[in-house]
């Protein structure tokens, strides 16, 4: 296995002096470095860091054995990248907080020459067949600067924060210079499907670079960018929250706080965490009840943060007024309604505040992902815990059961902290369980092993987009050796690619002119003519009747060859239970999205938006995704977006392996031939081999070899490529006969 080289701003230790001047070492704290560590202590590899302060050698030399570099940072311009354009300018604006921005161009140039700083030592440390993994917003022009200098290295980048909407890049002043950045890698990775969209669009639009689905290309190399929402370190986490220490912990705070339910809050003291607006929701909650004043307890702990940035310390003060007013206005001799600490806390004591909370509240303004909500779901072992949870975290679109909130909207925060309070066990229980499942099953191993074998295995790549050509050209090109194949294989799609789209997806039926030319094609001696499509059974049937076409349906689901009567499963009887959930997701957007519409098929399930007014539809969808990818991730699905449609279909279905299924019957074909249009033709575009021909319908980026630009450039392909092979079987049969024949002759048009 090759070596990991993990790059991020600090090491997962701190050095700092104690008060004889004297190094020491403390963990570094929050999602990043809990994300990393389990990868570099279980696999070879080095961490590239700052360590904090300069160090003195014998502090060096105790980083090295535990396998962590430091990279030396001139104070001034630390500040400059880190407090500056890094926690000044894209944190804030990476949150949508604009009007916290500070874009000032020296904070730029620091930002630049750290970036080199770090470029070059990952480039004293790395071997050939090494991976570079480069983590967050610190560092996002390294990717592009390690490649520049590096060949031959794979590169991983992962965002931790969010990505923002287009429009909200647009503001950055540097906005295609970070673009750049990090296009150097391989593989960008995000936590939600949302962020990844955001980067793409915003591709498109600054960078003119066009992607397709999850890759984009640029300099003739394909990058990736996808969605992997990070997990916990569930063992370690367990291992502290059900440690004889936690329980004793637990133990104490019980007897402390009696039958009074507990509310607990748990964050880095940061504005996207929201602490001020979770304040006031819950005044709220005990200024409209009294009742919860005498019954009710919040643990609020916030872990310092940045208090060299002057904000921060602004709202470290403006909690602690907060707090004040609030145990001042509703406490009571002996009776504290918030119990507000700022300090780390240690993991053992926190395991048992999660088990011991009723109510984790966790509404972040914004947040990439927001592990203390993973967290407390994976603490609840007895199924109760009810998780109050912000639509503007990142980890909300994996945990659809907990109770949503705006944060922005106090009076809806304010009833969320009642019905959880009020919530019976039996209700708790219904939505933790699967909550909990999920994260145990969804855990931080998981998160590393997809992550690197997205990038460590990609799938074969063809340089660029496929050069778009004239039907006539293509033609020249394939009709020899079309016409002289001993036995020859087309197998086509058809929606978008030998058939235009219509509005309404069940009109799309083969027109006069498409029969005729599948005639043709069919009677053509030793061709075997196969029609591989998403559509479902009965449809093809209705629609290729009486015609001496093969069939297969539903992404390779099904096939019906054309001598058979029947249709066969090309694979064993799928597991459909998931539709049970999806069914009432899928009609709660058709319900909302005006000309939209579901369409079920034996073995999966698609949302249509095409009559749908087009933002809306291709808005809807990108949240449905969204929504689905975390709700499924346990399901034996993918979910699959295309033209304005959100498909869910078995995992193993693809038309690749329909394709596969196919060659794999016959060992004498000696012309392939494969078309296609969207995402699903790409599995099958992949099998293709030299001597085969792929075939992409449109204008973008495509892994096919060649591609035409519509249905109709297709069909004329095809007519032209039928009349080469019965021009040449005519000639045959004539040299044979010594006269003339006459061969069924297709009309060129
Ligand atoms: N955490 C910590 N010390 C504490 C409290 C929490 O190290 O005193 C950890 C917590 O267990 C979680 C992480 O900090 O793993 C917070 O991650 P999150 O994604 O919620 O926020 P971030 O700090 O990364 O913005």
């Amino acid at each position: 296995m090759s070596r990991i080289i993990l790059v991020s701003n600090r090491l997962p230790v701190t050095v700092r002096r104690n008060r004889h001047g004297i190094q020491e070492l403390a963990s570094s704290s929050g999602g990043l470095v809990a994300g990393l560590n389990p990868l570099h202590e279980n696999r070879d590899s080095i961490w590239i860091g700052h360590p904090g302060e300069d160090l003195d050698s014998a502090t060096t030399a105790t980083l090295l054995e535990r396998r962590l570099v430091p990279v030396s940072v001139p104070v001034d311009d630390f500040r400059a990248y880190y407090n500056g354009y890094g926690n000044s300018a894209l944190w804030p604006l990476f949150h949508y907080l604009m009007e916290r921005c500070e874009f000032q161009p020296a904070h730029f140039a620091a930002y630049q020459r750290v970036n080199e700083l770090f470029a070059q030592v990952v480039a004293q440390h790395v071997q050939p067949g090494d991976t570079v993994w480069i983590h967050d917003y610190q560092l996002m022009l390294l990717p592009q600067l390690v490649r520049e200098r590096i060949k031959n290295v794979r590169i991983g980048f992962f965002l931790h924060t969010p990505f923002p909407s287009a429009e909200v890049f647009r503001v950055l002043p540097q906005r295609e210079h970070v673009l750049r950045g990090i296009m150097g890698a391989d593989l960008i990775g995000l936590h939600t499907f949302e962020y990844a969209d955001h980067v793409r669009r915003s591709l498109r639009r600054f960078l003119g670079v066009e992607s397709r689905e999850r890759s984009a290309w640029i300099d003739g190399r394909e990058v990736r960018i996808e969605a992997h929402p990070l997990g916990i370190d569930v063992k370690a986490l367990r291992e502290k929250a059900f440690s004889r220490s936690s329980e004793l912990s637990l133990a104490r705070y019980r007897r402390r706080l009696g039958d009074r339910q507990v509310i607990l809050g748990v964050e880095r003291l940061d504005y996207t965490k929201g602490v001020p607006l979770k304040l006031e929701a819950f005044r709220r909650l005990l200024a409209s009840s009294p009742v919860w004043r005498e019954n009710v307890v919040y643990i609020q702990i916030c872990v310092p943060s940045r208090e060299e940035i002057g904000s921060y310390r602004e709202l470290k003060r403006e909690v602690e007024r907060m707090v004040g007013q609030i145990n001042g206005l509703f406490g009571g001799p002996g009776r504290v309604p918030i119990h507000y600490v700022y300090r780390s806390i240690p993991p053992e004591e926190l395991g048992a505040l999660y088990r011991l909370a009723d109510v984790a509240f966790v509404a972040p303004v914004r947040d990439g992902l927001n592990l203390i909500a993973k967290e407390y779901a994976a603490c609840r072992d007895d199924g109760g815990g009810v998780l109050v949870l912000s639509e503007f975290a990142g980890a909300s679109s994996e945990m659809g059961e907990a109770l949503r909130v705006n944060p922005w909207n106090m009076e809806d925060t304010e009833r969320a902290l009642r019905r959880a309070l009020e919530m019976d066990y039996g209700e708790r229980n219904e939505r933790m369980v699967p909550m909990h499942k999920r994260v145990l099953t969804n855990d931080v191993h998981r998160w590393i092993d997809r992550f690197m074998s997205a990038l460590l295995n990609p799938r074969a790549v063809s340089e660029d987009n496929p050069p778009l050509l004239e039907p006539e050209v293509l033609a020249n090109t394939m009709s020899n050796h079309f016409a002289e194949a001993r036995s020859a294989l087309l197998m086509l799609d058809y929606d978008g690619s030998l058939r235009e789209f219509t509005d309404r997806y069940e009109d799309a039926a083969p027109t006069p002119e498409i029969l005729n030319l599948l005639d043709a094609i069919s009677s053509l001696p030793n061709v075997e003519l196969y029609i591989n499509s998403g559509r479902d059974r009965e449809t093809l049937e209705k629609w290729f009747a009486g015609r001496r076409v093969s069939l297969i349906a539903e992404h390779g689901f099904w096939i019906r060859r054309k001598d058979e009567s029947a249709w066969s499963r090309m694979g064993p009887q799928p597991n459909t239970a998931w539709k049970e959930e999806v069914r009432p997701v899928l009609q709660a957007y058709v319900d909302r999205t005006p000309g939209a519409r579901v369409e079920e098929k034996s073995s999966g399930m698609v949302w249509h938006y095409r009559e749908a007014d087009e933002d809306l539809g291709a808005w809807q969808a990108l949240e449905l995704a969204a929504m689905l990818e975390g709700r499924l991730a346990n399901a034996p699905v993918q979910v699959v977006t295309g033209a304005c449609i959100v498909e869910i279909r078995q995992q193993e279905l693809s038309k690749g392996r329909a394709y596969d299924f196919v060659r794999g019957e016959r060992e004498d074909y000696d012309f392939t031939m494969v078309t296609g249009d969207d995402r699903t033709d790409e599995d099958a575009f992949e099998r293709i081999k030299s001597g085969s021909y792929s075939v992409h319908v449109g204008t973008g980026s495509s892994r096919a070899l060649t591609s035409v630009v519509s249905p109709a450039a297709m069909r004329k392909l095809l007519r032209l490529l039928t009349s080469a092979r019965q021009r040449a079987h005519a000639t045959a049969n004539r040299g044979r006969n010594e006269g003339p024949s006459k061969p069924r002759r297709y009309p060129d048009q």
